[in-house]
């Protein structure tokens, strides 16, 4: 979610309540303390979620695809006695340690690379559920640790998808009827219940039924693998499942029990995803989701002793160009001011106002996804869950730009140009907000190094020494 995701956000966000877009404000934007995050690892210089996660949720950068462990374990460490020895104490295991309740919300699978930096730790981010690990290995995978975290009665709460993880591969999943993945033999929905007043659910009917009073560990797992984005939530899911607000506000009602107060870590995950697809409608509406989120969240909290930050762990190639007119549809054609026509390139084509710079909207002189922009998706299904890994369309490279002339740019499985021709779209390297309300939110300022969140964090909470 860098800045121009933002930026994009806040004018759709405006545009479909009917204004011209550019004044409106998302919810965090509100926020009085701000200030860049260098986003930048050991040994990355534009790096992938897990080791801004861990920089985050631990003060201490590490190297890429590493979990809460230090740079000094190698990538993909096979022996749970190495990692152990040098893992990295999170602010989430140090939350219940003091006594606090601690939860994790993603729309990501909860073992996707930014919640698992909150529990767990490993070299390997990919390392999800057991059968996902190297021959040999014995580091737990992540799923397991998340139901075997064992600090003061264990995570509280868990919400987001990934079932599949989960489950043994003897067993179906609920709604899909795809096998498990893991090759145990457990079941760690099941594990889960062994806590005390503990539920799990998979489906939004189950989740509303949840009465926070009497239920203090929450299992919800609403898809095999990544939940949907929010364009397609309420129409794509066969059992439903709830929105990302909705999974906030039932985690802070469970979680604000605790009078000693919480952690909690909320993640739009799948912003990151339509990024990665090349397709800004759903990263541009599943940020809207976000900042309905936070505003449930601080409905729900008092600056007086709640501290809430929003940010990114990193950014993405994605940019807001040309010079269109105020109020000018931000998925559409670039139009200037007072112009009854798009504006035109050197080529005498028109373009569209976000773009990228790298991904899978590369078409070329092709004019082949104007045209059949519609069809994506419905086609293959790549819109539905788990569809991070691949592209929806793909083109051979040609020379020069498409025609847009009759293309359907607003269209929401239109694809948004790219330079440089990927499989997917990639992060970008450049610096990211950090928006903040409540106690020490005033130690935001300047532009700092991302792993300072931590100490923030930890100083707000009173476990600074
Ligand atoms: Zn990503």
């Amino acid at each position: 979610m860098g800045i121009s995701t933002i930026t994009a956000s806040r004018i759709y966000d405006g545009q479909s309540k009917g204004g011209k877009g550019e004044e409106n404000s998302l919810v965090f934007e509100y926020a009085p303390y701000l200030a860049l995050s260098k986003t930048y690892s050991v040994d990355q210089q534009t790096p992938d979620s897990a080791p801004t996660m861990t920089a985050m949720v631990t003060g201490i950068k590490t190297i890429g695809d590493s979990l809460s462990v230090n740079q000094y374990v190698a990538h993909s460490e096979p022996n749970a006695n190495v990692v152990e020895a040098n893992k990295l104490t999170t602010i989430l295991e140090q939350a219940k340690l003091n006594g606090l309740s601690a939860g994790v919300v993603s729309t990501a699978r909860i073992t996707h690379a930014t919640p698992a930096a909150t529990y767990a730790h490993t070299a390997n981010r990919d390392w999800e559920a057991d059968s996902n690990r190297d021959a040999g290995a014995t580091v737990p995978d992540i799923a397991a640790q998340l139901v075997d975290f064992n600090i003061t009665g264990g995570i509280d709460v868990a919400l987001g998808g990934g079932r599949t993880y989960f489950l043994p591969n003897t067993v179906t999943d609920p709604e899909y009827g795809v096998a498990g993945k893991r090759k145990d033999g457990r079941n760690l929905t099941t594990d889960w219940l062994k806590k005390t007043n503990s539920k799990y659910v998979w489906n939004k009917t189950d989740f509303d039924a949840i009465d926070p009073n009497s239920t203090d560990h929450l299992l919800g797992l609403f898809e095999p693998s990544h939940v949907h984005f929010e364009a397609d939530r309420l129409t794509h899911d066969k059992a439903g499942e709830p929105s990302l607000t909705e999974m906030t506000t039932k985690a802070i009602d469970i979680l604000k029990k605790n009078p000693n107060g919480y952690f909690l870590m909320v993640e739009g995950g799948r912003i990151d995803h339509a990024h990665h697809l090349g397709n800004a409608y759903r990263a541009l509406s599943d940020t809207q989701q976000l900042s309905a989120a936070v505003l449930a969240a601080v409905q729900r909290t008092s600056p007086k002793d709640t501290l809430i930050i929003v940010t990114a762990d990193h950014s993405h190639v994605f940019t807001i160009g040309g010079y269109p007119q105020r109020g000018n549809p931000i998925l559409g054609l670039t139009q200037g001011v007072g112009a009854k026509t798009p504006d035109l390139d050197l080529l005498g084509l028109p373009y569209t106002t976000l773009n990228y710079a790298n991904g899978s909207g590369y078409t070329g002189a092709s004019n082949a996804q104007a045209a059949g922009s519609k069809t994506f998706g419905a086609k293959d299904g790549a819109w539905a869950s788990g569809s991070e890994g691949h592209s929806p369309s793909s083109y051979s490279a040609a020379n020069g730009r498409p025609t847009l002339t009759n293309a359907l740019v607003q269209d929401p499985n239109y694809l948004q140009e790219a330079i440089v021709p990927l499989n997917q779209e990639t992060h970008g390297g450049e610096d990211v907000a950090i928006f903040a309300y409540g106690p020490q939110a005033h130690l935001f300022h300047g532009i700092m190094e991302q792993n300072v969140i931590y100490h923030v964090m930890s100083e707000a909470l009173g476990f600074a020494k």
